[in-house]
């Protein structure tokens, strides 16, 4: 075990157990929903006639790439959609959602933001902060609003309609919470906006930030009316083992302006090669509804843990999920880098990195992250991150392994203990 990972004490384990057993019921809901997406997951893999032939590498332009092309039908499929791009060349989530912004809107237009403040690295795409001269939205002459939530989490549909004039081009909604302390959006409540908004101005889109999202509910943004939804494959439809890459899903025409964006006019998504093979976004989207039922049982399993320590968690261990986040409240910079150290110390790789706050590009404040995953940055794995800013809350995601995400939980609970910051 890993000089930083204390043994759990008898209590501790006898603690976590209690806790374990208490989340039951939600575990077979959750395993109920794994097996819902994974029949979706296989029956895309067999109406596509997947063969080794898909995961064959390409190279020089990559006309005609069954495996890039394949793939690509097969997502659409999964998310309620009609096309798709999924790529390895993708460098990120933020470069997922930029491509749709930026294949969408023209100058002129207006970006609505329907669920308030977008994700930290969206800031500086749009031009809400950032270094003028990088070719933000806002450069291109691209307006922005934003509408925020109710003050119980929810989207502000009448607050929307009245948001939504004749220049909203397309309207952003983030379905997970990301680092705020907001409910995930669940996709019915997504998909009712969504007909509101197409009924008030049928030139708006709906686009969804889909990062986190995938495969923990029945639904998808596409099965609901959303016309675009970006996310990226090293979270949820990764499953754990795609090395790399985005995707973005939609209606065919959305794609396509996407797909002019990702390449060229004219161009878009017909060409790109993978030198490397494709086996493993293969093998990932296979694995991807499990692999997010077991990081949704180590959400919850943390929820109860820490609840009953005394932090305020969010979601509660048996609300309603739409994402793989759990955040804690730990109210003090003390137990939220003591959690975020023994995550990093529970990790099968770098589990020797003591982690440190920095100020990550795209970030306002100073991040601390625990990241031992085997690919880098991958938060499908267990990662737990935290702005330190008040009230020092902890964001936990990812867990490949139920049994993996229980062992680091103990540890955490152990190491908060050993350093007198809590009492069981
Ligand atoms: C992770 C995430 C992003 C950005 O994705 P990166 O891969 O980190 O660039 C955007 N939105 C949400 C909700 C996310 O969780």
């Amino acid at each position: 075990m890993s000089a930083l990972m204390p043994k759990a004490s008898q209590a501790t384990q006898r603690f976590i157990a209690r806790c374990a057993q208490d989340c039951q019921g939600v575990f077979a809901g959750l395993e109920e929903v794994e097996r819902a997406n994974t029949a979706k997951v296989l029956g895309a893999f067999q109406g596509h006639d997947v063969s080794a032939r898909n995961f064959a590498p390409t190279n020089g332009y990559g006309y005609d790439d069954v495996g890039r092309d394949a793939l690509g039908a097969m997502f659409a499929q999964v998310m309620g959609c009609e096309a798709a791009l999924v790529r390895p060349q993708i460098a990120s989530g933020t470069h997922a959602l930029a491509l749709c912004l930026q294949g969408v809107l023209r100058p002129g237009d207006v970006l609505l933001s329907a669920a308030g403040r977008p994700y930290d690295t969206m800031e500086q795409v749009i031009g809400m902060t950032g270094t003028p001269g990088q070719g933000s939205l806002k450069e291109y002459g691209v307006g922005y609003r934003q509408v925020e939530l109710t003050a119980a989490g929810e989207l502000d549909i009448p607050g929307i309609l009245a948001a939504l004039d004749g220049k909203v081009r397309l309207v952003l909604i983030q379905r997970s919470r990301g680092y705020d302390w907001r409910p995930a959006l669940p996709v019915e409540q997504i998909g009712q906006a969504a007909q509101a908004i197409h009924r008030a101005n049928p030139r708006a889109w709906v686009m969804v930030d889909n990062c986190y999202g995938e495969f923990t509910g029945l639904q998808e943004p596409g099965d609901v009316g959303c016309d675009l939804m970006a996310g990226s494959l090293i979270k949820n439809p990764g499953g754990g083992l795609a090395p790399s890459g985005g995707y973005v899903a939609g209606s065919r025409e959305a794609v396509d302006l996407v797909s002019y964006r990702l390449t060229c006019p004219g161009i878009g998504g017909e060409v790109g090669a993978y030198a490397g093979s494709y086996q493993p976004f293969y093998q990932g989207l296979f694995m991807a509804p499990h692999a997010v039922a077991q990081a949704l049982k180590t959400a919850v399993l943390a929820a109860r843990v820490f609840e009953r320590l005394g932090y305020p968690v969010h979601p509660a261990y048996d609300a309603p999920r739409s994402d793989i986040i759990e955040a804690i409240k730990f109210g003090a910079p003390d137990p939220l880098i003591a959690f975020i150290r023994s995550i990093q110390a529970a990790s099968p790789v770098d589990s020797q990195a003591v982690p440190e706050p920095w100020d990550m590009p795209g970030y306002e404040d100073p991040v601390i992250m625990a990241a031992g995953t085997f690919v880098a940055g991958a938060s499908i794995e267990l990662s737990a991150d935290a702005p330190i800013r008040p009230p020092y809350t902890a964001y936990l995601q990812g867990g490949l392994t139920y049994a993996h995400g229980y062992l680091a939980i103990q540890g955490a609970v152990q190491s908060i203990l050993d350093a007198g910051l809590a009492t069981l």
